[in-house]
């Protein structure tokens, strides 16, 4: 696995993990890092935030310049905090303040996907990222990381499943959760945001060189983190902490 070229020593691993709303990328990131031991970086997770601070500030999603800043005061000011939790995956503070549940919503969801669509937001974030994974032992989960965050990971995933099927995923998630929407609007949510996230200019949603393609739209929760860890091991002969 250790090439000798210094961008390549990690003791552990990148793994990285890129595909479409709703394709079960945060549940088998988690699992992934928990059988590892490896750490968990959320990265949807911070556009979420950036799109719920923005929100706050009424400030509109599609004002980059505006965004923009606001993503770097954040960024500057250490006001976005990432934890690992075993409910909730990663509890996510603003500014000292939980709102691990508050970017969940439909609305920043979409928020997020157009927050995220801005040059200057992905640089402020770009950042946070790189610095959350470059040691290695790390599991990072979103649209770019291996073609943009990391292209050098050790272990490269494009997850996904078929539009109704993350559509299915996502509503019952909702539901679950005593929101109150349909399947329909989900199924609109999430190939509005496909739209959104694969035809933006920068880092558009896109498998990465090298990446492993897993489509769970036929393969249960278990065989999706089986058929991952095997790859993963296979890959990097893997070192679990
Ligand atoms: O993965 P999650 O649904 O939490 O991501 C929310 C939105 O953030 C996505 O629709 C996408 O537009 C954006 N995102 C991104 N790049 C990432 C992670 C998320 O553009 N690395």
């Amino acid at each position: 696995m250790l090439s000798g070229l210094p961008v390549t020593t990690r003791l552990r691993p990148i793994i990285a993990i890129d595909g479409p709303a709703g394709a079960g990328k945060s549940t088998v990131a988690r699992r992934l890092a928990d059988a590892l031991g490896y750490v968990l970086v959320d990265t949807g997770a911070m556009y979420r935030t950036v799109a719920l601070a923005a929100s706050r500030a009424q400030t509109a999603f599609g004002d980059a310049a505006r965004v923009t800043e606001l993503a770097h005061a954040l960024v500057e000011a250490h006001a976005l905090s990432f934890e690992r939790d075993v409910e909730l995956g990663v509890r996510v503070r603003l500014a000292g303040e939980d709102v691990s549940e508050a970017i969940r919503t439909p609305d920043i969801a979409q928020g997020a996907s157009l927050v995220s669509a801005h040059a200057g937001v992905r640089s402020a974030l770009l950042a946070l990222q790189r610095q959350a994974g470059e040691a290695g032992g790390v599991v990072l989960e979103g649209r770019d990381i291996g073609t943009v965050v990391f292209p050098d990971a050790e272990v490269k995933f494009f997850l996904t499943a078929s539009p109704e099927v993350r559509a299915g995923r996502r509503h019952a998630e909702l539901v679950a959760k005593g929101q109150t929407v349909s399947f329909d609007e989900t199924l609109a949510d999430v190939k509005r945001r496909d739209a959104q996230d694969e035809g933006r200019e920068v880092a558009p949603l896109k498998k990465a060189d090298g990446a492993v393609v897993v489509d769970s739209t036929d393969l249960d929760f278990e065989q999706t983190v089986a058929r991952m860890l095997d790859v993963v091991k296979t890959a990097s002969g893997v070192a679990s902490a």
